[in-house]
Order: C-alpha cells, then sequence, then structure tokens
C-alpha cells in the first residue's frame, strides 16, 4: 500500500484533541451524581481551570487543537466554547448528554445530535461544528450514516487503523481519523471513589514516555497519532507541562505536521479518491456460531 501523502513534505501527523466532557462524563452513568458538589466539582475542574491552562499552552507553542464539546457542558459552561473560539480553536461536536449511542435507538441518536447542534450553536454565536466524536468513543452501526444526514464530515471515534481513510456511510463520506486507548489521558488519569471512571494516576514521565515512544513509531511509519485528552483530568498542571513536553518531541522528531483534526480531515478528504472509502462493515455472524 502506498504510503498516504501529508502535505508539505510532512512525513507524519499530530492532532491535539481535548473532550471538554466536564459534568456529562458521570451524569451520563447515573444523573443522581448532580447532587454530589464535591463529585461534580471534580469535573467542572475541565471547564473551569484545564481548559484556561490547557488554552495558554497552547498560546505558548503556537499550536490550534480540536476542543469536542458536549452540548451539556455548552449549556452548563458557555463560556469555556467563547474561550475555545477566541484562541482560534476548533470546535468539534461530542453528543449532548454523553450517554454512549449503543445505548439509543437512532431516533434517540439523532435527538442528542440535534440538540447538542443547539447548544453549541447557542454558546457560541452560531458555530456549527464539521467534526464528531462520539461519547465514550461508541458508534453504533448505523451512527456514521447519521452523522452523514447531518452533513458531518468527519468522525473520529474509530480504531481499526492508525492512518486516516475514508469511511463510505452509505449515505455520504466521512473522514475518519481513528483513535486509541493508549493515546487517551483517561487510562493514564483517570480516578474517583466513585462511580468508577478507572483507579489510575500515573506519573507523567511515565505517560510521556508512552505518547512518546508511539509519537516516534508512527512518525517513521508515516501515521496519523489522533491525541485526546480531558480538561478535567489533563489540565492539572503537571500534566499540561507533559502534553506541552509532548509538542516539543514531536517538533524534535521533524517533518510532523500538527494541526486540528478538522484541517487534517479536510486534507484526507481531498487527497483519498472517493472510490477508495471504505464501507462501514458491521460484523455479522452465522446464526449457528453462538449456540443459535
Ligand atoms: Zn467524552
Amino acid at each position: 500500500m502506498a504510503p498516504f501523502a501529508w502535505p508539505d513534505g510532512h512525513r507524519a501527523a499530530l492532532s491535539l484533541t481535548f473532550d471538554v466532557d466536564a459534568e456529562s462524563a458521570i451524569l451520563a452513568v447515573d444523573p443522581g451524581y448532580a447532587g454530589r458538589l464535591s463529585t461534580m466539582s471534580h469535573q467542572a475542574y475541565g471547564p473551569k481551570v484545564g481548559v484556561p491552562r490547557i488554552l495558554r499552552m497552547l498560546e505558548r507553542t503556537g499550536l490550534s487543537a480540536t476542543f469536542f464539546v458536549p452540548g451539556l457542558t455548552a449549556d452548563l459552561h458557555p463560556a469555556v466554547v467563547e474561550a475555545v473560539l477566541a484562541g482560534g480553536h476548533e470546535l468539534g461536536h461530542h453528543g449532548h448528554s454523553h450517554v454512549p449511542y449503543h445505548r439509543m435507538t437512532d431516533d434517540e441518536q439523532r435527538r442528542d445530535i440535534e440538540r447538542a447542534f443547539a447548544s453549541l450553536e447557542r454558546a457560541s454565536g452560531g458555530v456549527r461544528p464539521e467534526g464528531f466524536r462520539a461519547p465514550w468513543w461508541e458508534l453504533t452501526n448505523s451512527t456514521p450514516a447519521i452523522l452523514a444526514e447531518f452533513g458531518l464530515a468527519w468522525d473520529s471515534s474509530l480504531m481499526d487503523d492508525d492512518h486516516p481513510y475514508l469511511l463510505d456511510t452509505g449515505g455520504g463520506l466521512l473522514a475518519e481519523l481513528p483513535v486509541h486507548w493508549m493515546l487517551d489521558d483517561w487510562e493514564q488519569y483517570a480516578y474517583l471513589p466513585e462511580p468508577n471512571i478507572g483507579a489510575a494516576i500515573e506519573s507523567p514521565a511515565k505517560v510521556l514516555d508512552l505518547w512518546g515512544s508511539e509519537l516516534e513509531a508512527l512518525a517513521g511509519e508515516g501515521g496519523l497519532m489522533v491525541h485526546t485528552s480531558h480538561p478535567f483530568l489533563s489540565g492539572r498542571a503537571s500534566r499540561v507541562a507533559t502534553l506541552e513536553r509532548l509538542v516539543e518531541h514531536a517538533r524534535g522528531l521533524g517533518g510532523i505536521w500538527i494541526a486540528p483534526a478538522g484541517e487534517i480531515a479536510a486534507h484526507v478528504r481531498s487527497a483519498i479518491p472517493a472510490e477508495e472509502a471504505r464501507p462501514v462493515n458491521p460484523v455479522e455472524i452465522e446464526e449457528d456460531v453462538y449456540g443459535g
């Protein structure tokens, strides 16, 4: 297979993405947590302190990034949407409630997507995101075609590659920018006594080694590293410093295009011919395989 052609002589790409889940990630588990002030404060740290600190780091390093903001976060913290856009960054769609889409019917998915568009447009003064990331990275077999119905141009939720590709949804094309748990801060830093969101508080030095190693290897193969952070986790001081070191490392390696996901998706849509789009391939199993 020919290597993917990155623009301007670059050999690989890195996108920094931030999922501003805030309260929604916990309320999607159980809305009863709305009554627990301390738990909610752990989540509100993201928009209140994490995002401003991340924005300062991005300004220092001269980078633009993508912020996936659930509609509920935009409703509860509209100033965070304004700050992201004022910093010159991209706004992405991340559902409204953060309830995973496999718990919804197709029409419930459509309502959640529509409600988030309305909240994001209200908070942003009319900005309509072109890219989507599924809550918990959980697309269902029908979600890609639903995204195309809404005119979305790209997605970043699937894990079957580490190069970008075009996805033929059956109702239109999406650029897909694949993700992976290894390149997500959640597995490194997520800890709460309850609900169980994880029990990890890793050393940033260890995390930098993990992410830096994957970056080096992917750069050697002309790949795309989509990095995912959650400001309620990665907005802590030493963790933002670690992200800044990752950026310095990428620059030291040379030839890596660091860009918001939407810019990478636009390149993917122009560089890959439509006939090379990959179909959405639901797993189909003969009835008797699992004891039918
Ligand atoms: Zn999320």
